[in-house]
């Protein structure tokens, strides 16, 4: 019978350095799309001026972020684990009004 000798290798996932995060958002009632953007809040104000012209006010929101994972050990660091998660968009809610 064979035998697998079995190595645990640490890795870590943090947000790829070549590749920003991208808001995108789309409209739930009809087939409007707001401009895709790294800016979150440019994304957020372009869905509350659909609001303002069609009465729509219901939107998917999507945040893209592109990760990258590396063996811990090649640079050692730790510090930057939660990297890939989403940034909030930045705008305040209910702060906007038509
Ligand atoms: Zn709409």
């Amino acid at each position: 019978m064979a035998r697998a000798v079995l190595r645990f290798v640490e890795h870590r996932i943090t947000r790829h350095p070549d590749a920003d995060v991208t808001f995108e958002a789309e409209c739930l009632r009809c087939d409007w799309q707001a401009t895709p953007s790294p800016d979150g809040a440019a994304v957020d104000l372009e869905c509350m001026s659909h609001t303002g012209r069609s009465g729509h006010n219901g939107f998917r929101r999507i945040c893209t972020s592109f990760a990258l994972v590396t063996r811990v050990g090649d640079d050692g660091d730790l510090s930057s684990l939660n990297e890939g998660v989403c940034p909030s968009s930045g705008v305040d809610e209910g702060s906007q009004r038509e």
